[in-house]
């Protein structure tokens, strides 16, 4: 007799990076920013009444001010539960092709997750050694390309001149640029979007407005894109952005000054910490995020992730071909890190 198991919808979920329950750790194993949301955010004087409300299924404030910033218009713009929202939400509506959707072998890990719920074929072209992204390899026949512009867990940017020339080769499909990282020093592809009607920019407030906790999410892209993901979005649930988010969010695009600062720390906290992971025997490529991925000369990574956890220090480590002797480091306050190389320096000697 068929069982209701017969017919259930049969997943690998993605694993994201742990959040241990301890106080006192240090935390650097999901590329949070240690910073903080905006003053302007905390000012935020809440109705808490106006939680019986359903909040407005445009989210009308947030793309508005979302619009103003980018100097975009405001049907250019959608929003969502954070970034991994935004991308499923274009997964499912742009990725809808018999022809394969290309990502590379090594990036966010999420995307052969969703590939699968929504069965959308894919081919992962692989990087080359130094974990740079091929461009030749998407040029040929697909039915969509995805990729994070700077790679995550790599950090490693590409030009703009890069993603042009991926674009050139693909006017038939939707090319979806993940952003998620290009405030820490890479340049948007933002000013392509006059030129290309399929490119899609999905980018985030969790990594440099530090406000991974309200998940917000946003895409930029040609009108007809952005409607098509709408369609999609109000077919499946109206109101994704609630009350609290929307207040917040709009605070945050408020702080340019705040958001400059606390951006340009993390890149000075980078500079310095590279330098200090190399005299201890670290190589990593140059990364444009808030994180580093570094492998040792002589002790695996593995054994390093082990040891720090033990400490208190939790950094990412994926137990994954090609990328299993790396650890990917967020970069932290100029304190924690010191904290991690202190450790290093007495573990590795
Ligand atoms: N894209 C990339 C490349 C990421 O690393 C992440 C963070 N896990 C996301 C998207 C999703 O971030 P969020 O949903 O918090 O916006």
């Amino acid at each position: 007799m068929a069982s209701w198991k017969d017919y259930v919808r049969r997943v690998e979920p993605y694993t994201p990076g742990e959040q241990p329950k301890e106080d006192n750790i240090i935390k650097l194993n999901t590329n949070e920013n240690p910073y903080g949301p905006s003053p302007l955010v905390r000012k935020v004087q809440e109705n808490i009444d106006d939680l019986r409300l359903y909040p407005d299924p445009t989210a009308g404030a947030l793309v508005e001010q979302l619009s103003a910033y980018h100097q975009v218009s405001k049907n250019q713009v959608f929003v969502g539960v954070g970034s991994d929202d935004v991308l499923a939400m274009a997964f499912l509506t742009f990725f809808n092709s018999d022809r394969k959707l290309l990502f590379p072998d090594i990036t966010y890990s999420f995307y052969p997750v969703w590939a699968e719920l929504f069965r959308i074929p894919y081919e992962q072209p692989k990087l080359d050694a130094d974990f740079r992204i091929c461009k030749e390899d998407y040029y040929r026949e697909n039915g969509g390309i995805v990729f994070p512009n700077p790679n995550a867990p790599t950090g490693i940017y590409e030009t703009l001149s890069f993603v042009e020339d991926i674009l050139e080769h693909n006017p038939g499909v939707v090319v979806v640029v993940d952003e998620a990282y290009i405030d820490f020093g890479g340049e948007s592809a933002l000013p392509l979007l006059p030129k290309y009607d399929n490119l899609l920019i999905v980018r985030t407030f969790s990594k440099s407005r530090s406000m991974a906790g309200l998940r917000i999410g946003y895409a930029i892209g040609n009108p007809e894109l952005i409607k098509a993901m709408s369609d999609v979005k109000y077919s499946y649930n109206s109101y994704t952005m609630n009350r609290p988010s929307l207040l917040y969010g709009v605070e945050s695009l408020k702080d340019e000054a705040y958001f400059q600062a606390t951006v340009q720390k993390i890149i000075r906290t980078r500079t310095w910490f590279g330098k200090e992971l190399r005299t201890l025997g670290f190589t990593f490529p140059d990364s444009k995020a808030n994180f580093l991925f570094a492998t040792h000369e002589r002790v695996s990574a593995k054994e390093i992730f082990e040891a720090a956890r033990k400490n208190g220090i939790y950094v990412r480590y994926f137990a994954q071909p090609r990328i299993d002797n790396y650890l990917r480091i967020t970069i932290g306050t100029d304190e924690e890190m010191q904290k991690l190389i202190d450790f290093l320096k007495e573990f590795l000697s």
